[in-house]
């Protein structure tokens, strides 16, 4: 039997529920990966995340050969043309099962299933974005959880009944397949080009991050995490977000390490936590999918009246606003592809409550750089500063970005790293707004915003 093999935000050999299914019935096995360009373009993919997939996808293609498993990689240009490619595929390899693990948002559970009822062969889709599967935690009403901590405890419950075992590694196939000469086998990446060389690929390398980062890092984590300045958070998150690590993994990696969820030390379980958050925020959206359709989660925070200056948002895209730690944040993003959890919480809280601009620019601003970019975790990021969200902080919890700066990076040493014009200020300056005698003066006075932002979320919600 012949089986294909569809890669998607799962681009890893090892924990891959759909390969290993289709390894355990089959003789002979193609992965397929189709990229489409054009609807990344849609989805404001970063150039840089595009490239870790595009490098991943190069030592996929080593790690599938020693299982004897041919790895395809197509231009299928959009999501429509990857269901006529999918069919030209099985065509041409005279696959008889299709093999996937399943997406959640709403566009691509839409192309599944158009992909199910055209394709001809049996589609199978797995589970494995999450470490428990979406739909499948109630709160005591039966409905799904609107509110992370119950939801955690119940999380850790269901996993420590069904347990965290990895997929056992596949093995090789007798024989390899041929590549049908009327493929037309991707020769040039289809994307703009971004570079992701500072995140190694390859299973051998995420899996040796994953250590390293569980053992040597894990413990302090709950007391370096918050602090810019240090490498106290694990840096996986780019991994995670193209599917090159699974959440199952880490888990079985921290309690390896660490003893069981329930047991675990307090740093252990402070990152434990933040997995799953991840897997909270996949949930959100499968049980309310109006979120992937660009609406506010409270739907009566729709009523706000961004002003949306233009001058203002492209001042904090720069990291040119004049706040030290906001444009720290935003020249680390622009420079790098990633931003610490902290900053990213600073800089979209300032971008909605101080300089009130609609969230959904800023969401889509750290799609277009993020090299982790991930629908569900930077859609609930910032829902949840914009006080839209789940979370049930009231609205005029509103963040000082000075008194954040003091807190988080008190010797400005994470501030100076990008904001080089503050080199040579003393520590207790580094934090304040500029008057423009070092570099450009602040562009908006935070406690006069303060004021702007609480009155424009109370007249949106008493228009209601
Ligand atoms: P660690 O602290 O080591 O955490 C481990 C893993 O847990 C992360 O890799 C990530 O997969 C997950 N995680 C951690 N915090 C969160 C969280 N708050 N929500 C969901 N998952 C979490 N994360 C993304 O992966 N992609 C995004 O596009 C994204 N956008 C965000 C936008 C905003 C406005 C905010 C406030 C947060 C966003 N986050 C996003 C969450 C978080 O900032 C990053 O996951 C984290 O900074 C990644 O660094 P790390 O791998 O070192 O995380």
């Amino acid at each position: 039997k012949t089986s294909l093999v569809w890669l998607r935000r799962d681009l890893r050999s090892l924990d891959n529920p759909a390969l290993s299914k289709a390894c355990e019935i089959s003789d002979t096995v193609y992965a397929l990966y189709l990229a489409a360009p054009d609807t990344w373009r849609q989805h404001h993919m970063a150039p840089i995340q595009s490239d870790l997939i595009r490098r991943q996808l190069d030592a996929l293609r080593d790690e599938f050969n020693a299982l004897n498993i041919e790895l395809l990689v197509l231009n299928a240009h959009d999501f429509t043309g990857q269901v006529e490619t999918l069919r030209h595929v099985i065509q041409v390899t005279s696959a008889e099962a299709v093999f996937a693990n399943r997406e959640l948002e709403v566009r691509e559970s839409a192309r599944d299933n158009e992909a199910q009822s055209r394709i001809g062969v049996p589609f199978h889709l797995s589970d494995d974005r999450c470490v428990i599967q979406p739909g499948t935690l109630k709160n005591g009403g039966g409905q799904p959880y609107k509110v992370f901590t119950p939801f955690s405890k119940t999380w850790v419950t269901e996993l420590m009944r069904l347990g965290w075992d990895c997929e056992p590694r596949p093995h090789p196939k007798v024989l390899k397949p041929i590549v049908p000469v009327s493929l037309e086998i991707l020769t040039e990446w289809p994307y703009d080009t971004g570079n992701s060389s500072a995140w190694d690929v390859g299973s051998e390398s995420v899996l040796k991050a994953l250590r390293s980062f569980s053992r040597e890092r894990a413990q302090l984590y709950k007391k370096h995490r918050d602090l810019p300045a240090i490498d106290g958070t694990s840096k996986l998150s780019a991994y995670l977000a193209i599917g090159a690590l699974s959440g199952r993994q880490c888990v079985a990696r921290l309690v390896a390490d660490h003893g069981a969820p329930d047991t675990l030390n307090e740093g252990a379980r402070t990152w434990l936590n933040e997995l799953i958050w991840r897997d909270f925020y996949q949930h959100v959206m499968v049980a309310w999918p109006h979120v992937v359709k660009g609406k506010a989660f409270k739907t009566n925070y729709e009523a706000i009246s961004w002003h949306n200056d233009p001058m203002l948002f492209d001042a904090w895209c720069k990291g040119q606003t004049g706040f030290p730690i906001v444009d720290a944040a935003m020249r680390q993003l622009n420079q790098t592809g990633w931003m610490h959890n902290r900053l990213r919480m600073i800089v979209a809280s300032f971008l909605c409550k101080d300089l009130l601009i609609d969230w959904r620019w800023g969401e889509q601003y750290f799609m277009s750089r993020l090299i982790d970019g991930d629908f569900a975790a930077n859609n609930g990021g910032w829902q949840w500063a914009a006080s839209t969200g789940t979370d049930a902080a009231p609205y005029f919890r509103i963040f000082n970005p000075v008194t954040q700066s003091q807190r988080f990076d008190p010797q400005g040493v994470f501030i100076r790293s990008y904001v080089k014009e503050l080199a040579s200020t003393d520590d207790k300056r580094v934090h304040l707004a500029s008057d423009g005698q070092f570099y450009n003066r602040a562009v908006v006075d935070h406690s006069e915003q303060r004021k702007l932002a609480l009155a424009t979320y109370k007249t949106a919600l008493e228009a209601e």
